[in-house]
């Protein structure tokens, strides 16, 4: 399996990172996408290493850590990191209403900034979104020339809104909250197509049930991926190789 979206360079991993690792590898999980938070998230990301584990890095500026200031250099050092043949995608990015509403026109520019540099270097961009999807959908539309590839980190949209995003060429992260009780993701993802789905944790957020309130980590996404089995009516092994498959296609790894 292939976890598409962990923070795995945060200090809540600095005590026992080697036992995580080891654990996502029981798991069966090969490779750990790691978007960025902000630019200070790239040494730490660096250091990581575990011989069963291909670590594939991102760049990008998260919409909470977006400054009341866009720096002038956002652009430039985003082309930086984007454009090196060790990194795998621009994020992350997005747009968050949810902690703060205050910076609206700085998370949609610095999310425009994202996207050009996608386009520029022909690689995904991994879009948070809280309570923001009408605008998110509207910008990547605007922004999609064709060029534009990406995942919609942490899926919890509608049916409808789905759909929009899988025609505008995204495709869905699906994290733990798939397996919350109530959380109604299961119902609708069961109504969109599974070769547009990637598995992720988010961690260490996010825990996927049995492990919900606890620190997530990629070990966890078994639950998930077990849940997307159960969903679709297939065996485990397979929703791993076809989630796997279409991560590998999107971020052009072998
Ligand atoms: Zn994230």
């Amino acid at each position: 399996m292939i976890d598409t979206h962990s923070h795995l360079y945060l200090d809540k991993f600095d005590e026992d990172r080697e036992a995580v690792n080891e654990r996502a590898v029981e798991a069966g999980v090969t490779g750990i996408f790691l978007p960025a938070i902000d630019f200070d998230s790239i040494p730490k990301m660096e250091k990581l290493e575990h011989p069963g584990l291909s670590f594939y890095k991102m760049a990008g500026i998260h919409p909470c850590d977006v400054p009341e200031q866009l720096p002038d250099e956002l652009e430039e050092k985003l082309m930086e990191f984007c454009s090196r043949e060790d990194f795998y995608g621009v994020g992350e990015t997005g747009l968050d209403y949810y902690w703060s509403t205050d910076r609206v026109e700085q998370q949609k520019e610095s999310l425009r900034i994202h996207c050009k540099v996608a386009k520029a270097v022909g690689k995904p961009i991994i879009i948070h979104n809280r309570e923001s999807t009408d605008d998110m959908l509207d910008l990547i539309e605007a922004e999609q020339d064709g060029n534009l590839t990406g995942i919609w980190h942490c899926f919890n949209g509608t049916v409808e809104e789905g759909r929009r995003a899988i025609d505008m060429g995204l495709h869905l992260g699906i994290g733990g909250v798939l397996t919350f009780k109530n959380g109604g993701v299961d119902k609708t993802v069961a109504q969109l197509p599974l070769d547009k789905m990637i598995l992720e944790t988010d961690a260490p957020y996010l825990s996927p049930t049995p492990k919900r309130g606890k620190r997530n980590e990629p070990a966890f996404m078994k639950y998930t991926a077990e849940k997307l089995a159960e969903i679709f009516g297939l065996s485990l092994q397979e929703v791993d190789e076809r989630t796997t498959a279409t991560a590998r296609q999107l971020f052009g790894i072998v």
